[in-house]
């Protein structure tokens, strides 16, 4: 049984400062040390979990193993450290109120004023120790959302205050802040650290380390700067500068010794040094790419940076395994249409049709799939874009000129993507959809048996609607196959065309299942085709992907 050591990671100055990508390097590091690290994200807004804002509000939201609607922190969490997170992982402040209300109403406190401290400051502790108390993690590191002096941020600090005093050298406080460059001055200013770190002090904590994003170096004569207004060592003060690529951060820390900074911060022996082989293999593959290839994600949030999160990712992790660099077009499905579809989706090599809800931008998705059939480009539809491509294949193979999802069109005449049975009984948003991992048997001969190279598989879902198997036989005579069936409840969750040289649309989301260490098989070898069709269309035919070889 391990003692769990706790890592806060506060931020100051302003928010998007990367306190997820520091969270994660610091794992990556310690991790890489030989020792086992969760992460764990508090959130400080009043929604129960992300799962009921929209991209525009929050980014992408990303599902964990269990089913759990989360901050797309943890799918940087995920992808850097190689282990799953789950509901644990992610807190919000909604979450923590409505676990002290149930409490409340039950009269679980015996007739007691129920207050912000002790009691929600309490259920925040109880969830942080959940993870330290499980026995299975050297260090815990807990990301505070938002920035110190935000009034919903309050009890989150408060908490670290009082986990500070109660554990002692068992626990440590990075704060992150910005260091900016003034052009007019020609200097870095540090005045806005000294005064998030003050604003820190006010509430009782004092911080251990303090990293520092910058565009330029700091000095050393700044570190010292910094280190004597804000109460801590020379070399606790850590240069986080802008990075090519976030994957580069854990050796950008390395090489500040953040890492050894916390070990030495919690009384944690330094015997060994990170291995991180592998990962630089990975950073050079990444940077040294010797081909490269067009991909059209299409989708309604293209204005979005973080709407699409995961799925940029995961080309990032099958270009590095390719050593073809993917570069991702986002084409908006709302401008998409028959007339211009060949236009805007010219000198693309591979086309992903994205996830969604919602009847916006629903058409493009369905002629952007037109065009990817007809044209023998490589395929790849994640949950509404395999939706999108059953919708396509009734209306011009089948002929069922209206067949639509009952999601867009409720009293359509040919429902071919349809609710559950159970799902029609539920009223509420949060949570209910069909989430989390559930099995799925690959049927023998089809490509996404020779991509996987295994018989069962399982993958994250986040959706209600479903292929309506009434349409199967139909749908398997024209060419268009189950290729993976949830045999418990009969759905199907892989569909693909015969005779394309890749087709594939698949009901979950491989791209919650990415990471850098285990890049996802569908998006290798979906690059790979990519580079196949490319190669292709310069007349040479020698380049093979998984599946292509036999097509
Ligand atoms: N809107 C669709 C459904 O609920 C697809 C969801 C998704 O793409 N994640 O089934």
């Amino acid at each position: 049984m391990l003692h769990a050591k706790y890592i806060f990671v506060t931020g100051g100055v302003a928010s998007s400062l990367g306190k997820g990508i520091i969270s994660s390097s610091l794992a990556k590091l310690l991790q890489s040390r030989g020792f086992s690290v969760a992460i764990q994200k508090l959130d400080p807004y009043i929604n129960v979990d992300p799962g009921t804002l929209n991209p525009y509000e929050h980014g992408e939201c990303y599902v964990t193993e269990d089913g759990a609607e989360t901050d797309l922190d943890l799918g940087h969490y995920e992808r850097f450290s190689n282990v799953p997170t789950s509901q644990a992982n992610n807190v919000t402040t909604g979450s923590i109120y409505q676990t002290v209300i149930e409490k409340e109403r039950r009269g679980d406190y015996l007739g007691h004023t129920v207050q912000v401290i002790p009691h929600i400051t309490d259920e925040i502790k109880r969830r942080i120790k959940l993870l330290g108390n499980s026995g299975k993690y050297d260090f815990v590191i807990t990301e505070i959302g938002g920035t110190v002096g935000d009034i919903e941020s309050l009890p989150y600090i408060e908490t670290v205050r009082q986990m500070r005093w109660e554990l002692g050298r068992s626990c440590a406080v990075i704060h992150l802040t910005l260091v900016p460059y003034l052009s007019a001055a020609g200097e870095l200013k540090t005045k806005p650290t000294q005064h998030s770190v003050k604003t820190l002090l006010e509430s009782g904590v004092q911080p251990d380390i303090i990293v520092c994003r910058t565009e330029r170096p700091l000095n050393q004569g700044l570190k010292e700067k910094i280190a004597l207004f804000c109460n801590v060592e020379p070399s606790s003060v850590i240069e986080s500068r802008d990075a090519k690529t976030i994957y580069e951060v854990p050796l950008m820390m390395r090489d500040e010794n953040l890492d050894t900074e916390v070990l030495r911060k919690t009384m944690m022996p330094i015997e060994t040094s990170p291995d991180l082989v592998k990962w630089e293999e990975f950073l050079y593959k990444l940077n040294n790419p010797v081909d490269e290839v067009n991909i059209g994600l299409v989708g309604k949030y293209v204005e979005l940076k973080d709407a699409y999160k995961s799925i940029n990712e995961s080309f990032i992790h099958a270009s590095a395994a390719n050593e073809c660099r993917a570069v991702v077009k986002l084409i908006h499905s709302e401008h998409l249409n028959a007339s211009n579809a060949d236009e805007k989706l010219k000198g693309l090599h591979g086309i992903l049709v994205a996830p969604g809800f919602g009847q916006r931008g629903i058409e493009g998705k369905i002629e952007a799939i037109r065009f990817t059939r007809e044209n023998k480009i490589p395929f790849l539809g994640i949950c509404l874009g395999m939706q999108c491509a059953v919708i396509e294949f009734a209306r011009n193979i089948l002929g069922y000129k209206s067949a639509h999802s009952t999601e867009m069109n409720a009293d359509t005449k040919y429902p071919v993507i349809d609710l559950m049975e159970e799902q029609k009984k539920i009223k509420g948003m949060g949570g209910t959809m069909r989430l989390g991992t559930y099995p799925c048997k690959l049927k023998k001969g089809t490509k996404v048996y020779d991509i996987y190279d295994t018989l069962n598989i399982s993958e994250r879902h986040r959706h209600r609607y479903e292929f309506n198997n009434e349409y199967l036989e139909e749908y398997e005579n024209a060419g268009m196959i189950a290729a993976g069936i949830n045999t418990k409840d009969n759905l199907v969750e892989i569909i693909e065309i015969k005779g394309h040289p890749w087709f594939i649309g698949v009901q979950f989301h491989p791209e919650y299942k990415s990471t850098v260490a285990h890049p996802h098989p569908l998006f290798v070898d979906f690059v790979r085709a990519a580079q196949v069709y490319k190669d292709s269309k310069k007349g040479n035919l020698n380049r093979k992907s998984k599946v292509t070889k036999e097509s």
